[in-house]
């Protein structure tokens, strides 16, 4: 049987007063569950979708459909950003990790969406598991660009694919085998756009065994790079679970003792402003549960007993969590292809698109939506300019655009 130590950790970074960032480290309704997201939209928004994310991916049942949850959450998004005029547009990435199987073959269940990623460590190697939904990851598969060169782009930063953006969403998913000594990792880009590949595989190397060192490291690494963007990991170890004699018989769920992490929230990496971090081990006890698994589920979580009490410090994280939602007037925000619409002038038409009004290499990333019959000489002064810059709307915008347009 196996057993899983996780730890999770995320920073606003040196360069964002907000973190849009949002993580889940085993203490949702699955314990073996695991996820980040990533929000995109100005404002507030961007926190808003990544909480709404994780919040169903914490109500996720043990053994129900994984996919299905993502596109619960991409739903939520969506209503809650028509909803809410201040949350229009908003969307998130997410990469969600769920450990099960057998007790024979246990398996890492993994689903995204976006550019937040998921890695192996095994046997001293970093294998990557998902595929970046974004411009770049499409032309990597394309040929057009080397992978080094990917993550040096100007536009690497644009995603294709993202909760809260369209009504379904496509759902990656791959299923792993994992034995005793894999190391998962979750992070967002904050992570993957300060620190190579190399360097994560490193820091993983050096800290064996000591998932919350790891997971500490990778954010000050981030950090010290730069941490232009929130960035936030989670760490999980699978380890072989050894049972002390007595305390269980084979086929039972080690039930989780939960405590958190050594210092409080604030105990930033060094050289890390504090209260700007926040890291995460479980904050529930669940002693005692019933569990609706049929089958005996082949993993186990564990998490280090430390002597402070849980149920205070939770709080305080979550308290934490509340204080680093603040408001800035300019947060990046970032452009899916599918879910932007812009207007240009062809052959003396208004013609709308979808998508993003340029060609990188050749590559179209926009098609025709609709043409208006609106001639270019009736068009209203203030929408002009617009239309002449491809100015970007969300499809509700871009529909009263539509309606409002001519003289
Ligand atoms: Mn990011």
């Amino acid at each position: 049987m196996l057993l899983l130590e996780p730890f999770g950790a995320t920073d606003a970074g040196k360069v964002r007063r907000n973190n849009e960032d949002a993580l889940l480290v085993g203490e949702g309704r699955d314990e073996t569950l695991f996820a980040v997201a990533d929000g995109i939209g100005g404002f507030e928004a961007g926190e808003e979708a990544s909480r709404i994310a994780i919040e169903v991916l914490n109500e996720l049942e043990p053994g129900s459909p994984f996919q299905e949850a993502v596109r619960e959450a991409n739903r939520r998004i969506l209503a809650a950003g028509r909803g809410d005029e201040r949350l229009s547009g908003m969307g998130t990435t997410v990469v969600a990790v769920r450990f099960g199987g057998t007790t024979e073959r246990p398996v890492a269940e993994v689903a995204h969406v976006g550019d937040s990623r998921a890695y192996l460590l095994r046997g001293g190697s970093l294998r990557p598991v998902t595929e970046d939904h974004s411009l770049v990851a499409e032309l990597v598969r394309s040929g057009d660009l080397t992978r080094a060169q990917a993550a040096d782009h100007p536009q690497k930063n644009l995603i294709t694919r993202a909760l809260g953006a369209e009504e379904e969403v496509e759902v990656d998913t791959a299923v792993l085998p994992v034995e005793a000594g894999d190391r998962i990792l979750l992070c967002s880009d904050g992570l993957t756009d300060m620190v190579s590949e190399d360097g994560i595989s490193e820091i993983l190397a050096e800290s064996a065994g000591d998932p919350e060192g790891a997971a500490r490291r990778l954010l000050s690494a981030a950090l010290d790079a730069g941490g232009t963007d929130n960035v936030t990991v989670v760490v999980v170890d699978v380890k072989e679970h050894v049972a002390p004699p007595g305390e269980e018989r084979s086929g039972t769920r080690e039930l989780p003792t939960v405590a958190p992490p050594r210092g409080a929230p604030g105990g930033a990496p060094p050289g890390q402003t504090s209260g700007q971090s926040s890291v995460r081990t479980p904050t529930r006890a669940r002693k005692g549960e019933a569990r609706g698994v049929s089958a005996p589920p082949a993993v186990a979580t564990r998490r280090k007993r430390r002597p402070r009490r849980l149920g205070a410090l939770g709080k305080f994280v979550r308290g934490l969590a509340a204080v680093l939602v603040v408001v800035v007037a300019l947060t990046p925000v970032y452009l899916w292809g599918g879910s932007r619409y812009f207007f240009g002038f062809e052959d003396g038409e208004v013609v709308a698109y979808r998508g993003l009004p340029y060609a990188p290499l050749g590559v179209e990333l926009n098609e025709e939506w609709r043409r208006t019959g609106v001639e270019e000489s009736d068009v209203k002064g203030p929408y002009r300019d617009p239309i002449d810059d491809h100015k970007l709307y969300t499809r509700e915008q871009a529909e009263r655009v539509l309606g409002d347009l001519g003289n």
